[in-house]
């Protein structure tokens, strides 16, 4: 798959607001958010979409939840709750082809989501 801005945050190579970082996963404040608390966790391998999950990749996807809930945690959200995200493809809004989840809190959140 082509490289996405979000390669370019785990290596460093642009600025990101980081929470979080270990072997396999980066967290990092969503740069135009969409509630008071809105960070992205992202798996360090490239993954375009869900579709592109395989298998092999269970253990890293299961991750970013794991990190997501330690994140939410560390800032203080977790108990009032949070919503995580992971949109794919052009109907689900996705605009960057690197999988990402969206973990929104700090406000009581509507749904549907539209
Ligand atoms: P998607 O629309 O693919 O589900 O979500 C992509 C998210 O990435 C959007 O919420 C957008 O604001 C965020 N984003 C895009 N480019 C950057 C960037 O360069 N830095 C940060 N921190 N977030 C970004």
């Amino acid at each position: 798959m082509s490289e996405t801005i979000f390669t370019k945050i785990i290596n460093k190579e642009i600025p990101a607001d980081i929470l979080y970082e270990d072997d396999m996963a980066l967290a990092f404040k969503d740069i135009n958010p969409q509630a008071p608390v809105h960070f992205l966790v992202i798996p360090k391998k490239p993954i375009a979409t869900v579709n592109d999950i395989k298998n092999e990749d269970r253990e890293i996807v299961g991750h970013l939840s794991l990190v997501a809930a330690k994140v939410a945690n560390d800032l203080g959200v977790a108990e009032q709750g949070f919503r995580t995200v992971m949109n794919c493809n052009e109907f689900g809004g996705q605009t960057v082809y690197h999988i990402h989840l969206h973990v929104l809190a700090g406000k009581p959140l509507g749904w549907p989501p539209y």
